[in-house]
């Protein structure tokens, strides 16, 4: 079916994150699971008020739902940004964090090495589907996790990485060890330069709103 929203372009091959992700998986969980998020919502909000609003406003809009049909329209709205924002925050090129990020990490987590190992921690221990962030609060880094589709930016809060630690994510390469998928993504495809971009726009923001 035809709709508003549309699945975003990958930045990257199918097999671009081997070996931390196969072509397999990522197919799997690309063309068949985020597509069909982007499915059922363009199905969900044909002829409703949220047909033509932007998708960030369709997810603040329906975080606290008023009933069954709004709290699936947040489900695959946030799957959708979740998504999209979980395959800009990995990369096949080796980055790391640089400038503004790299000053942060140091202030708030002392190390990269200990952000991530909290971010292994919250992806491990998040019971059933959902996801593991790195966030800024309040001008502070910090380290989220959350349940099925919740997103932190649902409460406005800037992202800077997601991984996504549902089953789909990982179950096919290596099947209940989420652990070593974790690891694996974390130490070898983390998008530094995506989280280093989505701090900036916040800072400038800040310092805009200063003047
Ligand atoms: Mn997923």
């Amino acid at each position: 079916m035809t709709g508003s929203f549309n699945l975003a372009p990958l930045p990257f091959g199918d097999a671009a994150l081997e070996p931390a992700i196969s072509s397999r998986t990522l197919s799997f969980h690309y063309y068949k699971h985020h597509q069909a998020y982007v499915d059922t919502l363009n199905a969900l909000v044909e002829k409703t008020k949220f047909a033509d609003m932007k998708l960030e406003k369709i997810i603040q809009a329906t975080v606290k739902p008023v009933d069954e049909k709004e709290r699936k329209i947040f489900d695959n709205a946030a799957q959708v940004w979740n998504h999209d924002f979980y395959w800009r925050s990995l990369s096949p090129a080796k980055t790391k964090p640089s400038g503004d990020l790299a000053s942060a990490i140091a202030r708030d987590f002392g190390s990269t090495a200990s952000l991530i190992a909290q971010l292994a921690e919250a992806g491990k221990n998040q019971f059933g589907s959902g996801w593991a962030w790195l966030v800024s609060k309040y001008g502070k880094l910090s380290v989220e996790k959350t349940s099925n589709a919740m997103t932190p930016m649902a409460k406005a809060i800037n992202c800077l990485l997601a991984i996504d630690v549902w089953e789909h994510a990982y179950y096919l390469d290596y099947q209940n060890a989420r652990p070593k998928y974790l690891e694996a993504v974390l130490a070898n495809i983390l998008n530094w330069d995506h989280a280093a971009e989505n701090l900036l726009r916040e800072n400038e923001a800040v310092r805009a709103a200063a003047e």
